[in-house]
């Protein structure tokens, strides 16, 4: 018998809804492949629980289940209110200071000197996800007066959002360097930085990383947009974060957006994560819109490497349904015989090296030889993302000696990762292959296989089970 593997990697966030042990379980059950942790909330201790919970799980079901640490990053918030809310009209004259004193009708703390720094008259200022939109009209170094475009209600600790103005601030606070510290002594698999403006936040994280952890770079700001290609580049996978990205931005950007940053990915051959809002409505209900399914087919059809639950699956009432709604759609979408064809119109001209020389050998191999699996041998993470991206028509089986390789590629499209010890001589190789490719249910006796070797020889073997 052959199983039906399914391509698309489901990322789901854990919460409070999700992160008992059971839970968690059965989350991986109904499909999960990247479990996210969260930094804005939780604890250490409750981090931890969650993380060995999932090591278990992997070691149970004889699988590499992913660990993504996602960093806060430097979310702007503004102070308290004395009456904990005021509601500010369109039109109104409103004030940020850095007076701790509790805020006003007309005035709060914002405590980012940073900020203060940055602005101009004429700045944007977005509150609460963009709902409340303000203009500064007269700033110094520790306060901006500013005039209501729009208006509403503001209450204690909302978020704020400055567009399109590079801030001094490092991708990483001190909270995010605590956070990192402690999450590489875990041993997660890949880590996010939220908020990322330039390459340079990039490479000041991995330098600090050092290669410990995969770095996801978060794509929610303007600036990073600006510098797409570089910033893709220097990063080891992308997350495009609709939520901070559409405020930011505009809404009606982020569909253009999303295509975008999944074509350079896929130029550059770097995993692309598409997040947040994907089945919102199942927060709170048994079953999503129509527009949310094809909102994940979509991002299926783009080629996304992922997709990902964040509230849906952390505090949400239907954290198992989410997931398997998704995994259901996804499995759908690659059944289309067109699906493969429009990633293949959509996908602009690769960047190509010697390994995607290769790997596309392989895939040629494959569609040629009517293989039913592609096997690829290898350490190499690079050799992984590249064979990934070049999306084979059939699952690739991971073979690595490394289990940090094994885990990590979890998030890789099409990528089923097992670990074994390296074989003598490819003969055994090929031998090792074909007994795994049927243990695991990739193809049965008959059936035809490829088999590609990266290492310090690099081989492709076209043969029958
Ligand atoms: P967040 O990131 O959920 O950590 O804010 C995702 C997003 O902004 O879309
Ligand atoms: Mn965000």
């Amino acid at each position: 018998m052959v199983a039906c593997y399914r391509n698309g990697k489901i990322v789901a966030t854990i919460g409070p809804a999700s992160c008992s042990e059971e839970n968690l379980e059965k989350l991986f059950k109904n499909g999960v492949d990247v479990f996210r942790l969260n930094f804005s909330h939780g604890s250490h201790d409750g981090h931890a629980r969650v993380y060995d919970a999932i090591r278990s799980i992997g070691k149970k079901f004889g699988c590499y289940p992913t660990v993504l640490a996602d960093l806060q990053g430097p979310k702007l918030r503004v102070g308290t209110f004395a009456q904990d809310r005021i509601e500010l009209k369109s039109g109104d004259i409103f004030r940020f200071d850095l007076d701790s004193a509790s805020g006003n009708d007309d005035r709060v703390t914002l405590p980012h000197p940073e900020i203060f720094e940055a602005l101009q008259a004429g700045t944007l200022l977005l509150l609460d996800d963009g709902k409340l939109r303000l203009e500064v009209i007269d700033c110094g170094k520790d306060f901006a007066k500013v005039n209501v475009l729009v208006g509403g209600f503001l209450s204690n600790r909302k978020g704020v959002n400055v567009p399109q103005v590079m801030l001094k601030i490092p991708a990483l606070t001190e909270k995010d360097l605590k956070d990192l510290d402690f999450v590489l002594n875990l041993g997660v698999d890949w880590v996010a930085l939220s908020f990322v403006q330039s390459v340079e936040d990039v490479e000041n994280a991995k330098n600090i990383i050092g290669g410990r952890a995969g770095v996801v770079s978060k794509l929610e700001k303007p600036l990073a947009i600006s510098a797409l290609e570089p910033v893709v580049d220097a990063s080891d996978a992308i997350m495009i974060a609709r939520g901070d990205l559409a405020v930011e931005t505009s809404h009606e950007d982020v569909p253009i957006l999303q295509r975008r940053i999944i074509n350079a990915c896929h130029r550059l051959g770097k995993p692309v994560i598409v997040a947040t809002q994907m089945l919102e409505s199942m927060i709170i209900a048994p079953t999503p819109t129509r527009a949310e399914i094809s909102d994940v087919a979509t991002a299926v059809y783009s080629g996304a490497d992922a997709t990902m639950l964040s509230e849906e699956s952390a505090s949400g009432r239907y954290p198992l349904e989410a997931v398997s709604i998704m995994a259901s759609v996804i499995l759908r979408v690659e059944g289309d015989p067109n699906c493969i064809r429009c990633l293949e119109d959509d996908t602009q001209l690769p960047i190509c090296t010697t390994l995607d020389a290769i790997c596309a050998a392989a895939k040629t191999a494959v569609e040629y030889s009517g293989a039913a699996v592609l096997v690829l041998c290898t350490d190499s993470f690079d050799a992984v993302v590249r064979c990934s991206r070049l999306r084979p028509r059939v699952p690739i089986l991971l073979m690595t000696e490394s289990k940090s390789l094994a885990y990590r590629a979890g998030l890789c499209n099409g990528i089923n990762a097992m670990v074994a010890k390296k074989e003598s001589s490819s003969d055994m190789l090929i031998k090792s292959a074909k007994i795994v490719v049927q243990e695991k249910q990739f193809a049965q006796s008959g059936d035809i296989i490829v088999v590609l070797y990266v290492g310090t020889e690099i081989s492709v073997t076209v043969c029958q089970v």
